[in-house]
């Protein structure tokens, strides 16, 4: 039997720069193989001929200047630099070399290509590329052909170029199609085909992505990639998205920001957050200016995208958002998903910690007074040691008014303060339980203010 299909677009491959090509093609061809080579010939030369007669802005960020695309000495004669591409293509399906294909590892009948005929790649380090790739490299037929649909499947995002690779091929598809379908809808509009997905904040881009992802209820794990373009700093930025940060979406916020209401769901809270820690700075003063002030007035909850937000920045990262729980005095039950979501924090000790902080309130007869005489001496522990010690002298006092000890020393060994574990994000989390019952007027606000800007690192 022999195969039908000499050109087979259907295996994915480990190469990303390659993959999102691959998806690409797949997705603007309407198929992933091919019977011959003028079948491909067709589709490729369609994508030229957008490239080269579809002046567009973006246009620059994404080819190098030195490809057949933008070529100085063709640039003045789209005929003829549109001759030159197609040129250069069947060249290269005409070569027959020997050895690996770099990006998926098929052996022979490959092309030899240099980096500077790709739309994508520029710079001497070609950091854009891919780190494998020297000047020179040898490449499949069909990896070669992808890497030309890869600028069709990326979006702008902060001026600079994005796009994701997921575990899960449905989420791949989902990009693809969107992509596909914004590319031929701006042909057609007649505006910059290349899509822009108008957020200038990487993290904020790849937020709204995940709230997308949830609304087709979709999940997996996908690492996002930004590059750029030019010669100088030329760059990489890549940011790992896990399927517990999307469960963690999942249950708190979806359909963030599209709901022209703020305030009537338990899964307000979260979206409640989001507002508050987004801000711009304003242009004539360069003061911050928070989104509460003036979007939520116009319900342009939307525009959110816009502003830079540390909560966002922190949790896209991978970074703790404990901190910004208890400052934002969030609730247990929020607090509590995230926990378990993202932190993969046992139920055993999520509840020890909970009764914990619970019994603690046995001590409050007066809400100000229990603040000053508990939550902050509390606050202001700096070692896991003074931690502990402040908490066993806490439990003598309960034992005076209540005849079960606070916790026994095997929970405080194993749950409250095991090895390993953050003694200060464990603070933290007793803290939240413990803010949630009280009610905190303006002047121990204000001392609060001042304990927890003591040392302060965040983002602002
Ligand atoms: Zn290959």
């Amino acid at each position: 039997m022999t195969e039908k299909h000499i050109f087979n677009f259907s295996q994915p491959v480990g190469d990303p720069m390659v993959e999102i090509g691959r998806l690409g093609l797949i997705e603007f061809c309407g198929k992933d193989k091919f019977e011959s080579f003028e079948e491909l010939e067709k589709e490729v030369k369609k994508l030229f001929n957008i490239y080269v007669f579809k002046p567009v802005k973006t246009l620059n960020q994404v080819f190098s200047f030195n490809s057949k695309f933008t070529h100085n000495s063709t640039a003045k004669n789209l005929n003829e630099r549109m001759k030159q591409a197609n040129t250069q293509f069947s060249d290269l399906m005409k070569e027959n070399k020997d050895g690996y294909c770099l990006s998926c590892g098929k052996a022979n009948n490959l092309c030899s290509v240099g980096k500077t005929i790709f739309p994508l790649t520029t710079g001497n380090s070609n950091a854009n590329f891919t780190s494998n790739f020297s000047n020179q490299f040898l490449m499949c037929k069909e990896c070669m052909s992808s890497l030309f649909f890869a600028p069709i499947n990326m979006k702008k995002i902060a001026g600079r170029m994005g796009f994701m690779i997921s575990n899960n091929k449905e989420i791949n598809n989902f990009w693809s199609e969107e992509n596909i379908e914004d590319f031929n809808s701006n042909i057609v509009k007649n505006i910059d085909c290349l899509v822009d997905s108008k957020i200038n904040i990487f993290e904020n881009f790849i937020y709204k992505t995940i709230e997308e992802l949830q609304e087709e209820q979709l999940f997996g794990d996908i690492t996002f990639y930004l590059i750029s373009n030019t010669d100088k700093g030329s760059e990489v930025t890549l940011i790992h998205v896990t399927e517990n940060q999307m469960n963690f979406i999942n249950h708190v916020a979806p359909k963030f920001f599209k709901d022209e209401k703020l305030g009537t769901s338990g899964k307000d809270e979260w979206n409640y957050l989001i507002v508050k820690h987004s801000y711009k700075e304003r242009k004539n003063d360069g003061k911050k200016v928070k989104f509460e002030d003036e979007v939520i007035k116009n319900k342009d909850y939307k525009s959110t995208m816009k502003y830079f937000n540390p909560l966002i920045k922190n949790f896209i990262q991978g970074k703790s958002i404990i901190s910004f729980l208890k400052k934002s005095r969030s609730s247990w039950h929020l607090t509590e998903i995230y926990l378990r979501e993202i932190r993969g924090m046992r139920e055993e000790r999520l509840a020890v910690l909970k009764r914990v902080a619970d019994g603690l309130q046995e001590l409050n007869n007066d809400d100000k007074e229990f603040i000053k005489k508990v939550i902050f001496p509390l606050e202001r522990t700096k070692s896991q040691g003074e931690l502990r010690g402040k908490l066993r002298e806490l439990m003598r006092k309960l034992m005076t008014k209540v005849s079960k000890p606070l916790f026994t020393a095997e929970e405080m060994v194993f749950q409250i303060l095991p090895s390993g574990e953050n003694w200060s994000e464990t603070k933290d989390i007793l803290l939240i339980a413990l803010y949630e019952k009280l009610t905190i007027d303006e002047e121990i606000e204000e001392e609060f203010e001042n304990l927890t800007n003591e040392g302060e690192d965040e983002d602002e």
